[in-house]
């Protein structure tokens, strides 16, 4: 099959690329090794969309912060995506730590940040009561926000599929070879063919890179744990808590998230391409770390540890640019944090890029731009007494925790980019995000998986290819 540009990989920056590109007249293909979009670092992070004061001046990890953070209103608008602009605080807990605030302060004006201010103590504690009483001080960015990543991501790439762009799961990228129409990908699904390649592959994007004979950048993946607690510790800030930047990371964080949770963490360590295990070392860490700057944090109330795998580089930038070994062939690489809140920007970025290599770019008439999704639980009585008179399905609930009715589920296995999985279904409608984590709902989602796709039961996994929940059927003790 042949395309204009190839995508491989659809995390948030292949979706933002995706998304960016489908407004234009061109054969446009994505390449996900998954069977998911969103299933790499965009479904495991602090779901923050940071102010910007972080990144050093001058570079695209600070100007694309930025630019994206502006975007994210109208977009989550427009692609029903949840979002909101609660503010974040830097709490100082030394003098040192003063210092740093003036720096990021400082950095924060010059990168253009809007609203920053420092408060004193006195000020944040009145606007987050359960700060530690040792909190000095706080740096204030009103334009950070909090967004469902994995939901941004679908959103772009469902919109862009709606345009027309072609996404192909299960089909990693495990050869490249130069040829007339400009590169040929090998995939177990078959190849393809295209003119221009985005390589927007995560933690594995130098080794996409070397597939083209370009060796010029390594990732050092960089694990990050936390804790997710139940909605009854969902109000412990009102805010994003940051304490203050170390030279790996933006340090551990405690921040409300958009479904009503508590998220602590992530801490930093060393690890490699698909490690996203947890650690007692790492999680008593993040824990510790947490309660300096909001000690009364229930963790009786934990109900999920994840971790998620940084994209750090051996450059000190977001590497995006044309491959000087492979003309054609361009980097979106090296996208650790903030890559979520700069994924709209570097969409834009990569449109620019694609021009500067000869890509002519001429707007469809019609670009389908919005997205709308129906949340039983936030309908009106009337709305639901609606939906369930017009389909039955809509009234029968399968996740109790989060309300979640047959009716969204079969909705979101009928959305442009279906699900596969248990947790396919999980990031889409939500079953399974509550207090009990899918064990109630489970093992209905998967019989209803398998009653809408036509398949055995024992053929949906849990989540990527391979995480099979079923493995046969027990008939009086015996397997059969
Ligand atoms: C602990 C942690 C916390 C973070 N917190 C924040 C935050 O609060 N705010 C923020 O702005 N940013 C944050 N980030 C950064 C943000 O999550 C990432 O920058 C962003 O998710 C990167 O998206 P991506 O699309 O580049 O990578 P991914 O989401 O990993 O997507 C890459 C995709 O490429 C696919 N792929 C790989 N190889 C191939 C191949 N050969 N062929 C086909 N497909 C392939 C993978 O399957 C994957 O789906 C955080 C990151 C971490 C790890």
């Amino acid at each position: 099959m042949h395309y204009d540009v190839i995508i491989i990989g659809c995390g948030v920056v292949g979706a933002a690329c995706a998304y960016a590109l489908s407004g234009y007249q061109l054969r446009l293909g994505i390449l996900e090794a998954s069977n998911d979009v969103a299933n790499g670092t965009t479904k495991a992070n602090s779901a923050i969309v940071h102010g910007g004061y972080d990144p050093l001046p001058g570079t695209k990890m600070a100007r694309l912060n930025v630019v994206g953070n502006a975007m994210f209103p109208e977009l989550c608008r427009r692609l029903d995506v949840p979002f909101q602009k609660i503010g974040s605080l830097v709490v100082s807990l030394s003098e040192e730590d003063d210092a740093v605030l003036e720096e990021l302060l400082r950095q924060g004006k010059e990168n253009r940040v809007p609203g920053l201010r420092i408060l004193s103590a006195e000020e944040a504690r009145s606007m987050e009561p359960n700060l530690s009483s040792e909190v000095r001080g706080a740096l204030y960015a009103p334009s950070a926000g909090i967004v469902n990543p994995w939901e941004l991501c679908l959103a772009m790439a469902e919109t862009a599929v709606k345009n027309g762009a072609e996404l192909h799961l299960s089909a990693p990228v495990t050869a490249v070879e130069r040829c007339e129409a400009g590169y040929l990908l090998r995939t177990p699904k078959g190849d393809f063919t295209a003119r221009y390649v985005l390589n927007c592959a995560g933690v594995t994007s130098d080794r996409v890179a070397n597939l083209v004979g370009d060796h010029s950048f390594h990732i050092h993946p960089n694990k990050g744990e936390y804790f997710l607690l139940d909605k009854a510790e969902g109000t412990r800030v009102g805010r994003v808590i940051f304490q203050c930047p170390t030279k790996v990371g933006k340090g551990v964080l405690v921040a409300p998230t958009v479904h009503g949770n508590l998220l602590v963490g992530p801490n930093a360590a060393p690890t490699c391409p698909g490690d996203t295990a947890n650690s007692a070392d790492g999680l008593a860490f993040v824990r510790a770390s947490a309660q300096r700057a909001v000690p009364g944090i229930n963790f009786r109330e934990n109900i999920r540890n994840f971790a998620g795998v940084r994209a750090n580089s051996d450059r000190d930038d977001f590497i995006i640019e044309e491959s000087r070994v492979a003309p054609g062939f361009i980097h979106l690489a090296g996208i650790r944090s903030p890559g979520l809140t700069a994924a709209p920007a570097i969409g834009i970025e990569a449109l620019e890029l694609l021009k500067k290599a000869g890509l002519s770019l001429q707007k469809k008439a019609e670009f389908v731009d919005s997205r709308r999704r129906i949340r039983f639980h936030e309908l009106s009585d009337e709305e639901k007494n609606e939906l369930i008179r017009q389909d039955p399905r809509w009234g029968r609930v399968i996740c109790r925790c989060e309300t979640v009715t047959e009716g969204e589920i079969v909705a979101a296995l009928h959305c442009p980019i279906p699900p596969v999985s248990v947790n396919g279904v999980k990031r889409r409608v939500g079953a399974g995000m509550g207090r009990c984590q899918g064990g109630f709902c489970g093992p209905r989602v998967q019989e209803i998986l398998a009653r809408e796709l036509g398949l055995d039961p024992t053929q949906i996994p849990m989540d990527w290819e391979g995480t099979w929940v079923l493995c046969g059927e027990t008939k009086g003790g015996a397997k059969a």
